[in-house]
């Protein structure tokens, strides 16, 4: 079979198409500090200036060997953009949302009118000029973001999965917002040459809020952002965290491309659950990645392959403290696969 470039053998693997062998990616975030100083780009900094984050992600791919570049590594920027206080990361520390702005209808009024030139979003989208000059041609250019159900938690605070279920009017004009926010910041990564789009909503799970809720106030939202990729000719890949097993053929439903599983769901089952989604995942980031061998790696990798995962990766982002050498095997692993 002919050989594909990275961001061809992706790309079709991503519609289902034949490849010549598995690509390896991390669908979710790179960054780890023996790149940090392989590179001389750090945490918090490569969060925060466009050349030190594409500096980073460019070391996933040629100090680690990931076959695509990715930014960002941490999925705040958007709460950050809409006012939301922040707890600063560190070397090794993704920074965090502490503070909400979104209790009524009213505050969203105000959030209107937003310009996407600010903020580390833009960060974010300068980076992927970057690494789309350098690498566009060659490897697949993966803009990732926080998806609306999870921004919407971090703009309303921990009394989001509440109003869910007790104000719904207001529940869903927060959706709305939120979706449309992601579309226009995701059109502006591909403008800016991202090719492939992650969403990452850690807890937009239907094991959280039940099949219904998840019906009502994910699907349509998650469809709407899928659809204006694929408008763009860009495939769309869903993370969220945990057991989604029951709401794998709901994550489906929305159109998405791939649905990523962290290390709660059995492959099998997945695989099983979905129509054509190819299932990305699911390689525990902290028991096996994190504290493994590369022997435990290739043995872990291996029975994910057996059980017919779509593509091999890491079921969440990695820990920065992650070996280079076990982040190596999986890849190995990966790139050793045929389908
Ligand atoms: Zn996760």
């Amino acid at each position: 079979m002919k050989e594909y470039t990275p961001k061809e053998r992706l790309a079709r693997a991503l519609k289902g198409q034949p490849v010549d062998r598995m690509p390896a990616v991390s669908f979710t975030q790179t960054g780890t500090v023996e790149q940090m100083e392989a590179c001389g780009a750090f945490w918090p900094e490569a969060n925060e200036d466009a050349q030190k984050m594409a500096a980073l992600a460019e070391a996933g791919h040629t100090v680690v060997g990931f076959e695509a570049v990715r930014v960002p590594f941490d999925i705040t920027a958007e709460a950050e953009f809409f006012g939301c206080k922040i707890k600063p990361g560190t070397r090794e520390q993704q920074p965090s949302v502490v503070g909400h702005v979104v209790k009524d209808t009213a505050d969203i009024e105000k959030l209107k009118g937003y310009d996407l030139n600010h903020g580390r979003i833009s960060v974010v989208c300068d980076a992927i000029k970057i690494l789309a000059d350098k690498y566009g041609k060659e490897l697949p250019v993966m803009g990732s973001m926080i998806g609306p159900f999870s921004l919407a938690q971090h703009m309303n605070g921990d009394d989001w999965f509440m109003t869910i279920f007790t104000d719904e009017a207001f529940g869903l004009a927060l959706m709305e917002f939120t979706t449309e926010f992601n579309i226009a910041y995701a059109k502006r990564m591909v403008d800016n040459g991202a090719d492939t789009m992650v969403i990452i909503d850690p807890t937009a799970s239907a094991q959280l809020i039940g099949a219904q809720f998840y019906e009502k106030f994910v699907v349509p939202y998650h469809k709407k952002i899928s659809d204006a990729m694929h408008e763009l000719n860009v495939p769309t890949v869903l993370h969220i965290c945990g057991d989604t097993t029951q709401g794998l053929a709901l994550m489906e439903s929305s159109g998405v491309d791939a649905i990523s599983i962290d290390q709660n769901v059995d492959v099998a089952t997945a695989v099983s659950k979905v129509d054509k989604a190819i299932i990305v995942g699911n390689l525990d980031p902290v028991n096996v990645l994190w504290n493994q061998t590369p022997e435990v790696i290739r043995a872990a990798s291996q029975k994910v392959l057996d059980a017919g995962i779509g593509l091999l990766a890491p079921g969440c982002g990695i820990v920065s403290k992650t070996p280079t050498e076990n982040l190596q095997a999986m890849i190995e692993m990966a790139k050793s696969h045929r389908y």
